[in-house]
């Protein structure tokens, strides 16, 4: 067996024994402040479909980060698909990107360029031949309900058809976590339901999705696992969880 091919089963082994997604006393500090996270353990399987509530400031988005390697934990160890985080070099954090999709409220889109760009972008920065990326992108787009809207500028779509490329991007390369940070703090409630049942779809088949929302309607009626952070703690773990008070 090569050195790779061992590294490889060790992950292999770690995910199956710790999840997908492990923290242990996970503590993050910025220069300022009180920590935005204070001692967090969490271990998510592959597969699971989580939502994470809480306050404003309770630390949700510093979670998602460490996730991506955007920040590193002052104290404690992140892994992510058997990574540890914490020992991943730079040169290799590309390619550890791949397994991850990721969302966010504001879209992030390029705004000058049309919808089948947008999603082929993310295919040609890592390098896929064309002729896959002519099949992939029509595909991934059709996934999200937008088939016919391939040559729009982004601009002139809705915030529901924007998110829905956004998710399209999010999963062209075919990662095995998606991550979502709001996803649905810009849409109207018909919207919000729509990019939800999208996100259940994709986690159905296959894909272990994490997300972040303040929606407690759609939490409520969901019925998933729901972590609520509080203060940079989880205060909850709940299977079938609901929204918790925040006061
Ligand atoms: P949430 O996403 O739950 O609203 P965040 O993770 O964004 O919470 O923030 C948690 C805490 O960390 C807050 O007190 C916030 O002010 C602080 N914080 C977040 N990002 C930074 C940063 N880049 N520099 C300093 N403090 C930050
Ligand atoms: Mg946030």
């Amino acid at each position: 067996m090569t050195r790779r091919e061992r590294k490889k089963l060790q992950r292999e082994e770690f995910v199956r024994e710790n999840g997908l997604i492990c923290l242990e006393n996970v503590s993050k500090s910025y220069s300022t402040g009180s920590p935005a996270l204070n001692g967090v353990s969490l271990s998510i399987k592959p597969g699971e479909f989580v939502f994470i509530v809480g306050d404003s400031g309770s630390g949700k988005s510093t979670l998602i980060r460490l996730l991506l390697r955007e920040l590193i934990a002052t104290s404690g160890n992140v892994w992510v698909k058997g990574h540890n985080l914490n020992k991943l070099r730079h040169r290799e954090i590309p390619k550890f990107r791949r397994n991850l999709g990721i969302v966010f409220q504001d879209f992030r889109l390029l705004n000058d360029r049309n919808v089948y760009e947008n999603v082929a972008f993310a295919q040609r920065v890592v390098q896929v031949p064309g002729r896959e990326i002519r099949r992939n992108v029509p595909s991934i787009l059709a996934t999200v309900g937008l088939a016919g809207k391939y040559k729009a500028k982004t601009k002139q779509l809705s915030g529901g058809e924007q998110q829905r490329v956004a998710l399209a991007r999010a999963l062209v390369n075919r990662p095995s976590i998606l991550l979502a940070d709001e996803p649905t703090g810009n849409l109207d409630p018909k919207n919000s339901w729509e990019i939800m049942k999208l996100l259940e779809e994709i986690n159905e088949s296959g894909t272990t999705v994490v997300v972040v929302t303040h929606n407690r309607e759609i939490v409520n009626a969901m019925q998933k696992r729901v972590i609520t952070m509080r203060k940079g703690v989880i205060i909850s773990d709940e299977e079938g969880g609901i929204y918790i008070d925040e006061d």
